[in-house]
């Protein structure tokens, strides 16, 4: 006779920053058996541990338009601050100055600087700086203005996962690695989730935090197929000592493709004090190629033709996106295409000052029925079910507050009520209560519906 099938009150699919944060609020919250089912060995393997690393400021979020990530920014920057300080996690505050190469660039810095305070952030967080102010600052910029938010802080969000993933075991979370979820078949009242290879486990609720394949794994059972999305590949190369001592701050440059998921790459201080350019955002067939082309072009073609077909259809008919594409497979294959980008506001820069590629990570960006890269997350609700979709960029910054408040929802809609409360624990770090109460009176978050959160 075989094992009996384990059995487990909530799982969740994806061991990533969004589903290990998850993971961590319901064990604080709840008694109960809470999974994590990961097809990796470990968590963060992906985006999550293959990111830029800086918590974002709020400043470039539009309050309104962004207002899940501009919120959930703005509340998690304390909360990881606090995190990192008590767990000796690495915490360096670089600053980033957000340059203006052109002089029509330049109102957009005022504009950051309202959404800055409307956000949340201090007064003295943010400055507009003249081209002078910037060269006292970095004399090796050059610009037509900037924008100087003191507060981004370069981090490694992949500690930050594993120090989450233990806090969550210690107070009961289950993480069964190396478990690739491939099929999920429901029934009366629970969902059975199946692997590649061996047995299934039985779940009473599943969330799927599954990063770039959030999006396969709703249409595997069926739903959300108006929503359909791309690969992105965004690659990095690492400056070499000399040149890199020269600038101390993050520097990005006012995008200027604002709709496209194509971002001029930046120049950036990693917490270990490496610095590197990047990342460009080269198409790619799958949510984990992080090197090559041409074995994986079949898969591309197929990527862009699988269902639902609209969506990409129109998007392929959009110059621009073409053209920009085209652009960021160049800057793949030579690396002076991308020293070109930088230079634009570090002119000293040279291709011999690259020395070497650094870790390449993969946006999965999510596109609707009109051809439109969506820029909030997605929210979608199934029988015993609940999906988020495109968790991008400052996705990781965002995730501690963006999971409590996450968790609040589902609460308030009665997907917990199979679980008990436990005690209030006085020795997390984090407060749940103080962070839905701060998210709830917040003036530009929504309290109720957001995102698209369709009920099936
Ligand atoms: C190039 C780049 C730079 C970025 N820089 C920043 C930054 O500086 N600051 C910031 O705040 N954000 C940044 N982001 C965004 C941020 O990294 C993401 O928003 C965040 O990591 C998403 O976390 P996640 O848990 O949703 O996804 P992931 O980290 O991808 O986790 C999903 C997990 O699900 C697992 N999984 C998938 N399918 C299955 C399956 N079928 N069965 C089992 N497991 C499965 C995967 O193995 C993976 O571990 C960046 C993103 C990119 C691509």
């Amino acid at each position: 006779m075989g094992n009996p099938m384990k059995k487990f009150d909530v799982t969740i699919v994806g061991g990533g920053i969004l589903g290990t944060c998850l993971s961590y609020w319901i064990s604080l919250l709840f008694e109960g058996d809470v999974a994590v089912l990961e097809q990796e060995k470990d968590v963060a393997v992906h985006t999550s541990g293959r990111n830029t690393g800086v918590i974002h400021r709020p400043f470039y979020l539009h309050p309104e338009k962004r207002k899940i990530f501009a919120r959930s920014a703005q509340i998690s920057y304390g909360l990881w601050k606090k995190y990192a300080e008590i767990k000796n996690l690495p915490w360096k505050e670089v600053g980033t100055i957000e340059v203006a190469t052109h002089k029509e660039d330049s109102p957009v810095l005022e504009r950051y600087r309202q959404w800055a305070l409307q956000n949340g952030m201090k007064d003295e967080e943010v400055a507009v700086l003249t081209s002078q102010e910037v060269k006292q600052l970095e004399p090796e910029v050059s610009c037509v203005a900037a924008l100087h938010s003191r507060t981004d802080t370069s981090v490694n969000f992949r500690l930050f996962t594993e120090s989450v993933k233990e806090d969550a075991i210690q107070r009961g979370v289950h993480f069964l690695f190396n478990f690739p979820v491939t099929r999920i078949q429901t029934n009366s009242n629970s969902l059975l989730v199946y692997p590649q290879l061996g047995d299934p486990i039985e779940t009473r609720f599943l969330v799927n935090c599954a990063g770039g394949n959030a999006v396969d794994l709703i249409h595997a059972l069926g739903m959300g197929f108006e929503y359909t999305d791309l690969h992105f590949r965004g690659e990095y190369w690492e400056i070499g000592p000399e040149k890199a001592s020269k600038i101390r701050s993050n520097i990005y440059s006012v995008p200027r493709h604002k709709d496209l998921p194509f971002l001029d790459p930046h120049w950036i201080v990693r917490s270990d004090g490496r610095r590197e350019i990047g990342p460009n955002a080269v198409l790619v067939a799958g949510c984990d190629a992080y090197e090559g082309f041409s074995s994986s072009l079949g898969q591309l073609v197929r990527k862009i033709f699988e269902r639902p077909l609209e969506n990409k259809l129109r998007l392929m008919i959009n110059p621009d996106f073409l053209k920009l594409a085209s652009q960021e497979w160049v800057s793949s294959i030579s690396r002076s295409r991308m020293v070109q980008q930088v230079q634009k506001f570090v002119p000293a820069l040279e291709a011999k000052d690259l020395i070497g590629k650094g870790v390449a990570g993969v946006r999965s960006s999510v596109i609707d029925r009109q051809g439109n890269f969506l820029k909030e997350a997605i929210e979608i609700s199934g029988p015993m079910s609940y999906h988020i979709l495109n968790y991008n960029s400052p996705g990781a910054t965002g995730a501690p507050a963006y999971t409590a408040f996450l968790l609040h929802r589902l609460i308030q809609k009665g997907a917990f009520t199979h679980l008990q409360h436990r005690k209030t624990d006085p020795t997390s770090i984090w407060n749940f209560q103080e962070i839905v109460r701060e998210l709830g009176t917040a003036p530009h978050f929504p309290t109720g519906k957001w995102g698209a959160v369709p009920n099936s």
